[in-house]
């Protein structure tokens, strides 16, 4: 059978083996967790609680009035010790409430939805809200958002993103395998607020048991959803390209899924709308990968939120001694890690651990215009031309070049012969051109 794909791309060595067939192990309680206020897309929330309060598990403990932000919980039942500048996954900074585990485990949980098929949509899209629930592929976007499109937008087709295209990730496709039922329930909730009828779940081909137990779940429970098996390739996980993949549209530059008709949310997503929805439970935990060759005995972890990386190191036996690299997410997009307090938050699919062997350092050279970069390139931008244009601090040829439309994908820099940390630059690029922005609204 002919898979269906997107155009361009490429094939990453695929190191999911070390991690695909370990079940979902739950992580112990931690004592200590490390609540960052910002885990999402969107304004940052302001703290509810102070020093010395006692919280419970899935207690609100900072929020924001503005619609495009989620609220975040207490991971644990416990007293707040200080709100203070932690290290955070994303490399800098930044403000976190820290949590120490005290006495028996209490809940404090979202308010109960009667039955979702009956409920108003408000109702349920508040209780998403609630919950503090985004998209858990990595991207963070708000999901009460997401799932309320501007009136003007037709949306008629669903789709359930199961790529995990990322080299070594497998939360996912465990989750598929050990959660298919709570996911496809999660995909028919969010179905129903966006009133669609076409739902597709599209899942890379290297995960035949997900694939399998998926198609199995959706004709046993009845429900109207196609599985649709991709051929692998990166970055398929981004929207833009599952969107081709599976529907053949184009998603034309500057524009989002919903210009196309298409909403996309991410499996791991669709697990905690189901809980949030049926069992009132809120965003505190996620399943999360520890793997590479650097790890004892890499696992799947389903760990609180909060909860220091090293932490879920010590699960799984602890890194080598000849570790050379931590990154959170996968090696194409993710950020490298260089203090193991830093906490899991809701974007951290997967940490990976890699000795020497996998990672070589290599030189960089001046650009040899080969034009690899901009064959890979699934968007169809010029990166060669980004990353000088970045170098040179051409903001207006930046945009010119369409560099918002670049997804980060790192699909440009892993070609590059030259060595060129091209998606690097891109990411330099936009930062200047948001500047720019900013300045001239100032100004204005
Ligand atoms: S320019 Fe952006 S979208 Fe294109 S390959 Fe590079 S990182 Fe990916
Ligand atoms: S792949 Fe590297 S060397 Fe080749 S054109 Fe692009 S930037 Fe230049």
């Amino acid at each position: 059978m002919k898979l269906s794909t997107f155009k361009k791309g490429l094939h990453p060595e695929d190191y999911k083996y070390f991690s695909h067939d370990k079940a979902i192990e739950t992580l112990p309680l931690p004592d200590d967790v490390y609540i960052p206020l910002q885990q999402h897309i969107g304004v940052t929330c302001e703290p509810l609680v102070q020093k010395g309060d006692k919280v419970k598990t899935g207690q609100i403990i900072a929020n924001t009035s503005a619609y495009v932000s989620a609220p975040v919980h207490s991971s644990i039942t416990g007293v707040v010790k200080d709100i203070e500048k932690y290290y955070h996954p994303l490399g800098m900074r930044a403000t976190m409430i820290h949590i120490h585990r005290e006495g028996e485990e209490e809940w404090e949980l979202l308010d109960k939805v009667d039955d979702w098929k009956w409920a108003p949509k408000e109702k349920l899209l508040e209780t998403i809200r609630n919950a503090g629930l985004v998209g858990l592929g990595g991207a963070t976007f708000p999901t009460h958002v997401k799932l309320n499109p501007p009136e003007d937008k037709a949306i008629d087709s669903f789709i359930l993103n199961g790529v995990e295209c990322e080299p070594y990730l497998t939360s996912d496709d465990r989750l598929m395998v050990e959660e298919t039922d709570k996911i496809l329930l999660g995909m028919a909730i969010m179905m129903h607020i966006l009133d669609v009828k076409k739902g597709y779940i599209g899942i890379e081909n290297n995960k035949p048991e997900a694939i399998a137990q998926m198609q199995k779940r959706v004709v046993e429970l009845g429900y109207p959803f196609t599985v649709v098996p991709l051929k692998v390739k990166y970055p398929q996980g981004a929207e833009k390209m599952l969107i081709y993949s599976v529907l053949k549209r184009k998603v034309p530059f500057s524009k989002l899924p919903m210009d196309v008709g298409v909403v996309v949310n991410n499996v791991a997503t669709a697990f905690a709308v189901a809980e949030a929805i049926t069992e009132s439970k809120p965003l505190i935990q996620r399943v999360i990968t520890v793997t590479g060759d650097g790890v004892n005995k890499p696992k799947n972890l389903m760990a609180r939120l909060g909860t220091p990386f090293k932490n879920l190191f010590e699960s799984c036996g602890n890194v080598k001694d000849d570790v050379y690299r931590i990154f959170m997410g996968g090696p194409m997009m993710g950020m490298t890690q260089y203090h193991l307090e830093s906490p899991v938050v809701k974007g951290s699919s997967g940490i990976v651990a890699v000795t020497g062997e996998l990672v070589e350092e290599l030189s960089t050279f001046p650009c040899i215009r080969c034009g690899a970069c901009v064959r890979t390139c699934p968007m169809n931008l010029m990166p060669l031309r980004l990353s000088k244009f970045s170098q040179a601090k051409e903001v207006k040829k930046l945009e010119e070049f369409g560099i918002m439309d670049c997804i980060e994908c790192g699909s440009c820099s892993f070609v590059c012969p030259a060595n060129i940390p091209i998606v690097q630059w891109i990411k330099v690029g936009k930062i200047r051109v948001r500047e720019e922005a900013k300045k001239a609204k100032e100004k204005a």
